[in-house]
Order: structure tokens, then C-alpha cells, then sequence
């Protein structure tokens, strides 16, 4: 048997308040680790939807594009949405796709400069997706493109 580091390690009591009450919004973005932070600041400041349900896998958005190549990642999270529509009454969806992004940049192989253009149209179709699962659902779709040390979240259509 193994000893692994920490293993004797006091239990971590979070200093944040839990609190029950559900804003009934979910946001579906990158699981990149890198702009983890920045999205749950423009959840919380941004948009002013604290504790609000996450479904984050590589890519974001692009799970709902329809694309061969993410199909079955595709059905993940229609999975997620369809439980979270149900059991957490969730009516808001968020969809933020973000710059630099591997999933385009490798897993698809798209062209640096033509990534954006990729990812607003899919979170166009994401947003037609996310319509046939929750017909009622409001969709608010973001870019968050990245400046320098900076991290810019830009409504990307109506
Ligand atoms: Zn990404």
C-alpha cells in the first residue's frame, strides 16, 4: 500500500457561506482550467447570476454544434441540460465559447483565424440545440476573448 501526499491532511471547511436558493441558470463553457475563474467573475459580477449550474467540458458550446466530431460529447451534455431543465428547473442557459481555445485549435484543427468565425456560428446552432431540449429556455451566448492578462466577455448576437 501506498501513502499518498496529504493523506493525513485535517478536513478543508470552506470559508464561503452555503447557500440553498437556486437562480435557475446554467452556463455551458470550456472546461479549460486557464478561464475557469474569469467565467464564474462574469456569472456572479457580469451577470449577476451567483450559484449558478456549470456544465463544463472541452469546448463549451461546441457539444450542442452539431458536429460530427463532437457528437459524443454532444450527448453528455444533452444529458446535463435535459437533468438540469428537470430537476433544477433551469431557464436560463449561458453559452460562452473563449479564445485560444484547443478544442477548435486541435481536437478540430481549425486555423487560428478562423476559430472565431467557427465558434459564433456554433454558438449560434447551440443556441437552436438548446431550444429543442427546453423550448422555453432564454439563451444568452458570449465570446470571451483574450487580451493579454485580460479576459473580455462579448455578447455574440441577439
Ligand atoms: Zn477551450
Amino acid at each position: 500500500m501506498t501513502k499518498t501526499a496529504g493523506f493525513r491532511t485535517p478536513a478543508f471547511v470552506s470559508s464561503l457561506p452555503y447557500v440553498g436558493e437556486r437562480v435557475y441558470a446554467a452556463a455551458i463553457y470550456c472546461s479549460d482550467g486557464r478561464i475557469g475563474d474569469h467565467v464564474d467573475d462574469f456569472l456572479h459580477h457580469g451577470l449577476n447570476l451567483p450559484r449558478y449550474d456549470r456544465v463544463a467540458v472541452p469546448g463549451g458550446p461546441v457539444a450542442l454544434s452539431g458536429r460530427f466530431q463532437a457528437f459524443w460529447d454532444s450527448r453528455g451534455v444533452e444529458e446535463q441540460l435535459r437533468f438540469l431543465a428537470q430537476v433544477h428547473d433551469v431557464k436560463t442557459v449561458v453559452l460562452i465559447a473563449h479564445g485560444n481555445c484547443a478544442y477548435y485549435l486541435r481536437r478540430l484543427g481549425i486555423a487560428p483565424d478562423c476559430v472565431e468565425a467557427e465558434q459564433r456560428e456554433d454558438l449560434h446552432k447551440a443556441t437552436g440545440a438548446v431550444h429543442r431540449l427546453m423550448s422555453a429556455a432564454t439563451v444568452r451566448r458570449y465570446m470571451a476573448q483574450i487580451h493579454g492578462s485580460e479576459v473580455r466577455f462579448e455578447a455574440a448576437g441577439p
